[in-house]
């Protein structure tokens, strides 16, 4: 029996298709509506049979739903909660998919109306693709779900939410939205801005042509390319909205590089050694823990594909 009688999908994008393509093929919900703003989204994701009903009205589609997820650019999360919270359903569950948290917490919580449930989250899970054509079901499968629930949040439906989250196939932690923003902030976060930033300086320089760049990029730069080709307007979101755990990680980081750099100069070849075997270490506890395979594919499968 489906756990939810209808699952209203607010955006449906690369995450808010790849949950309407689990949704369907798990029998999660007996319902799926789905609402994205631009009439040509809607209507590729209508061809992609993505949903029962399709709107591009936010506040309509939400009317009866038992459960809402926001899944936006989480610089629109407020906007979309002042649309849609007259609409709620006494009782629902509200949430989100966001990249960050505090800040997605502080923009919805002043609309969430008395007695409906909104309980934030972050499925770990992505790629650097956009748009509904770019989402599958299988997505979330293996991979971490943070909710960040307020300290009064109903417990029912916290364990409602994580059961629907188990459903796709994911393992459901629980932390506090700032916890949340720092650990991120290190995993995901700066390594896309260190990745656009090194496209970017590529890009630049003068001595090096843009064809050498791209014809000799399989010496380290290829992996860059792929976080940086990641969406700009999601990332511009997540950096804006995340700004403060963000600079910390990156005053750290210029630290650590300045070490970096100092032991280069003097020839500190121990001292570089003694960081490379560390790193070595983490991608090994990485492929232990499930959270990555021996051969990273890193896009490369599909290039062999085609060759
Ligand atoms: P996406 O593929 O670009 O899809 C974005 C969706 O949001 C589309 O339906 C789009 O509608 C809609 N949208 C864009 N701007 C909007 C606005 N100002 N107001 C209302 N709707 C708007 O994005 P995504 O990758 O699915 O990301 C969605 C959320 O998931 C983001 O908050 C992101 O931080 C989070 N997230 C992403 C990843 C990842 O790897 N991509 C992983 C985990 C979490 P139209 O197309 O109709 O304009």
């Amino acid at each position: 029996m489906s756990e939810f009688e209808r699952i209203t999908l607010i955006g449906i994008g690369l995450i808010g298709s790849s949950i309407a393509r689990d949704i369907r093929a798990k029998g999660v919900a007996r319902e799926i509506v789905v609402c994205t703003r631009s009439p040509e989204t809607l209507r590729r994701a209508e061809e992609l049979g993505l949903g029962d009903r399709y709107t591009t009205s936010a506040e309509d589609a939400v009317r009866g739903a038992d459960m809402v997820i926001a899944s936006v650019p989480v610089g629109a999360s407020g906007a979309v909660a002042e649309q849609i919270a007259p609409n709620l359903k006494k009782g629902a569950i509200l949430t989100d998919v966001g990249s960050t948290k505090a800040s997605v917490i502080s923009q919805m919580t002043p609309f969430v109306p008395e007695g409906v449930h909104f309980i934030p989250g972050h499925p770990i899970a992505g790629t650097e693709k956009s748009g509904p054509d770019a989402g599958f079901a299988g997505l979330f499968k293996g991979r971490w779900c943070i909710l960040t629930p307020s300290e009064d949040a109903d417990p029912d439906a916290v364990a409602r939410l994580t059961r629907f989250w188990q459903a796709l196939g994911s393992r459901v932690d629980t932390m506090a939205p700032d916890h949340h923003d720092r650990v991120l902030a290190i995993v995901s976060h700066l390594p896309h801005i260190i990745a656009y930033n090194i496209v970017g300086t590529a890009d630049d320089l003068e001595t090096v042509t843009q064809s050498e760049v791209i014809q000799y990029s399989a010496s380290g730069f290829r992996d860059f390319t792929r976080l940086a080709a990641s969406d700009p307007t999601m990332w511009r979101d997540v950096c804006l909205h995340n700004r403060d755990a963000i600079l910390e990680m990156l005053a750290r980081f210029s630290e650590d590089l300045a070490y970096l750099q100092r032991a280069i100069r003097w020839g500190e070849g121990d001292k570089l050694f003694e960081l490379f075997s560390r790193t070595r270490d983490i991608r090994r506890s990485i492929v232990e823990a499930g959270q990555d395979v021996e051969a990273a594919d890193f896009g490369r499968h599909a290039l062999d594909d085609k060759s």
